[in-house]
């Protein structure tokens, strides 16, 4: 089993760039991989406990309640993850009105085991853009130096995330008009990641993804 964690401040693009990756397809598939997003799964925990009206409420919950829910989350994903290799697409951090909260601390590092960390980043002018633009969702709104030092969190977390694990960070950039390129680099990883695997029979990158 492989795991990848594909992190990706708002606006950055993280859940499109796999999506359009798992929709190529090349020579040396060998593995299959499918995306499963922890705030998808955050949210239904949240809402079975009717905590919240919508997946934006998620960040300024109580920081105990984001804890439980992140933690309960972290259980769902690593037992669904029993029967496949798993791209969980989540954050590095998540910023709530206490700061930044870590979207993988220790004990969720420990159960979900990554063996690879992929950042998805964007200039903070691109992001800015993006989010406004962005009709589906309540993105807050943020000034370009606040997007400049959330990202820079993340690149400074996500190293503390792989001195935890031994795992690596592979940084790939989602600017404007270069979808393409991100996914293919993502997808070449997948490729590299699969190839380290002992190979079990008949197994192909796969378009597959569920919440
Ligand atoms: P997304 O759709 O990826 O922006 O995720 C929706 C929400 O889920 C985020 O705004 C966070 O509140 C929450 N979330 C996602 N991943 C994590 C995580 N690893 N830890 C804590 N909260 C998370
Ligand atoms: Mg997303």
């Amino acid at each position: 089993m492989v795991l990848i964690v594909v992190t990706g401040m708002p606006g950055a693009g993280s859940s499109t760039v796999i999506e359009e990756a798992l929709k190529l397809k090349g020579e040396e598939e060998s593995i299959v991989f499918k995306s499963m997003n922890y705030g998808d799964v955050m949210y239904e925990t949240a809402l079975e406990n009717g905590l919240v009206a919508n997946r934006d409420g998620l960040r300024t919950l109580p920081g105990e309640k984001q804890r439980e829910i992140q933690m309960q989350a972290c259980k769902k994903i690593s037992k669904m993850s029993e029967s496949m290799n798993p791209i969980v697409d989540t954050h590095c951090t998540v910023k709530t009105p206490l700061g930044y909260l870590p979207g993988l601390p220790e004990h969720v590092l420990r159960e979900l085991k990554p063996d690879q960390f992929v950042l998805i980043e964007a200039t903070a002018e691109e992001i800015a853009a993006r989010r406004q633009k962005d009709k589906t969702r309540e993105r807050d709104a943020e000034a370009e130096r606040s997007i400049e030092e959330h990202q820079f969190m993340n690149r400074v977390m996500s190293m503390a995330y792989a001195c935890l694990t031994g795992a690596s960070v592979k940084i790939i950039e989602n600017h404007d008009g270069a979808l393409d390129k991100a996914a293919e680099e993502f997808f070449v990883l997948m490729n590299r990641l699969s190839e380290s695997e002992p190979q079990e029979q008949n197994h192909k990158i796969s378009r597959e993804t569920f919440s």
